[in-house]
């Protein structure tokens, strides 16, 4: 539809809500007005307590000081996840945003240790990675260093609600209305389809130009009212259910997410700085809501101060997930179950991507079509790094993990573990989300083995490849000593803003 684009509505004040219309301003601008409508009496989601790195762009975008973020949210910092249980009961391995060793030209880093370890190396591939080793430590400062080889990429951890009422407050003083309504009726044009404007429960209205479908789970504009439908991948990702629990502050914080599987489903445990996040995301198939709390109070590390938050969930996509004039974001958009802390992160590049394609002088359907097809992309790349890391398993405990290890997987995924089960091969697809260092490490630490590394590591003597190796140790550990604990590092940082 050929009309210029001059008011923006949102609806939902999520965390999909605020940072939508935060962006949207922040960054599009005068040209449009931006009102955000939600209703207290419906809620959030409530939970959303971990994130990736690229949140740090986020903020450096909305001008957010980092140290009033940290004391307003309560956050921490987050270096990687620690996966406990996953390939096989009683180990773990790391997921640390970091990348193991150094960038080497044509061939990578795990190449050369995988011979090194052939030849009688006992160290792992992660005591060549800084943020695992400060994680494991405890320990945290922000590392400006021009040399990428002792860089610390970080996240955070934060209160969801804190969060969302953080980014409010940047979103009003930058001129977003916020009206508090519930939305009852929404009226459609009947020709084209689109949105024109939202009917309140008072009788109220609300037009716009673009709508922007942050309604979480309902997906109250992209489905109840435009029905654009849903893919299914619960066959793939059978967890369908989460209960949520906070608890009391542990004595030291962790600078990372602990995810721990149980027999079919797992838990994650967050520290911020008030409390702990606690939840456990499983399948319904297998454990009663009534096991499934049993299962979670009786595995916090400390006093549950808060009522259980319990959230059903389906995982998949909104086939459009911009149709005529709406575009859903967040939850209504679709939901990729918790396990890489990628839900935030898809609001933020849903609204980049929306600022690349955005309908000034009106809606093109080759704009929504390309929107459509980024987005698609987007979210199958996830999907598959989240089902590898459930479909490889060697667990023999229960039915859950037996049939997750037999299904057939996405083609995608299947030729990424072949080629690198039988060459040590990995390559980033073009806009992947997960680098190779990620990849790499859930595959190893999911129990692939490759069968092989890149012939042109053995150009190296060995003893020049030990004391490469070496070397590098020597100079990944070396920032070490200087880092205080995460915990100082939090309270002196947070002082910064009094
Ligand atoms: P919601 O929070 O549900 O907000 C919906 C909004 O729409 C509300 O403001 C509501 O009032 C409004 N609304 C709905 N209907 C109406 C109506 N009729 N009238 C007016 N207003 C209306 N993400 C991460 O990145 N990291 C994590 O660690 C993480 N953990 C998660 C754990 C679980 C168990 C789940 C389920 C999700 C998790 N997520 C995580 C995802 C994250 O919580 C969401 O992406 C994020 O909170 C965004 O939610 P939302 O804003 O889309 O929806």
């Amino acid at each position: 539809m050929q009309k210029a684009i001059k008011k923006v509505v949102i609806v939902g004040g999520g965390t999909a809500g605020w940072i939508s219309a935060a962006l949207l301003k922040k960054v599009v601008g005068s040209p449009i007005d931006v009102e955000l409508v939600e209703s207290e009496s419906i809620g959030t989601v409530g939970v959303g307590e971990a994130t990736i790195p690229p949140i740090r762009l986020l903020n450096n975008v909305l001008g957010v000081n980092e140290s009033e973020f940290l004391t307003k949210t309560k956050g921490t910092i987050k270096l990687g996840i620690q996966f406990e249980n996953w390939r096989v009961q009683g180990e773990n391995y790391f997921h640390s945003f970091g990348a193991a060793g150094k960038s080497m030209a044509f061939c990578h880093f795990h190449h050369f240790w995988q011979r090194a370890q052939a030849l009688g190396l006992q160290s792992s591939l992660w005591d060549y990675d800084l943020n695992y080793l400060a994680a494991k430590a405890g320990k945290f400062a922000q590392i400006n260093s021009k040399d990428p080889i002792i860089e610390l990429p970080y996240a955070y951890h934060f209160d969801a609600g804190l969060y969302a009422k953080f980014l409010r407050e940047i979103s009003e003083r930058m001129g977003v209305k916020r009206t508090e309504g519930l939305i009852e009726d929404v009226e459609q044009d009947n020709d084209s389809g689109f949105i024109n404007a939202l009917i309140l429960k008072d009788g109220r209205k609300i037009s716009g130009d673009l709508f922007i479908d942050c309604s979480g789970f309902r997906g109250l504009l992209i489905q109840q009212q435009l029905g654009t439908g849903f893919d299914d991948w619960s066959h793939w990702l059978p967890c369908d259910r989460a209960i949520a629990i906070p608890s009391e502050r542990l004595t030291q914080t962790l600078p990372y997410t602990r995810s721990i599987a149980h027999s079919a489903g797992w838990q994650w445990r967050i520290p911020l700085q008030h409390r702990n996040g606690n939840g456990l995301v499983y399948s319904s198939q297998y454990y009663s809501q009534q096991q499934a709390l049993d299962l979670l109070t009786n595995n916090l590390e400390s006093q549950a101060i808060g009522e259980p938050n319990f959230i059903q969930f389906q995982t998949g996509r909104r086939r459009q997930q911009w149709s005529r004039n709406v575009v859903s974001v967040g939850l209504s958009s679709g939901f990729l179950e918790p396990l890489e802390s990628t839900s935030i992160h898809l609001i933020q590049s849903a609204i980049v991507r929306l600022i690349h394609l955005f309908p000034h002088q009106g809606i093109k359907p080759v704009d929504v079509a390309e929107y459509n097809r980024q987005s698609k992309t987007e979210y199958e790349q996830i999907r598959d790094f989240i089902i590898l890391h459930y479909h490889v398993n060697e667990r023999t405990d229960s039915h859950f993990w037996r049939d997750l290890r037999n299904m057939e997987v996405p083609d995608s995924l299947r030729h990424k573990i072949e080629l690198f089960r039988a060459t040590g091969r990995l390559f980033r697809e073009q806009n992947d989300l997960f680098l190779e260092s990620s990849w790499l490490q859930v595959l190893l630490g999911q129990g692939i083995k490759p069968q092989d590394y890149h012939p042109i590591v053995n150009n190296l003597s060995e003893a020049k490849l030990f004391a490469m190796l070496r070397n590098i140790q020597a100079i990944k550990n070396e920032p070490l000593a200087k880092l205080p604990s995460h915990d100082d590092f939090l309270q002196s940082f947070c002082r910064q803003l009094n």
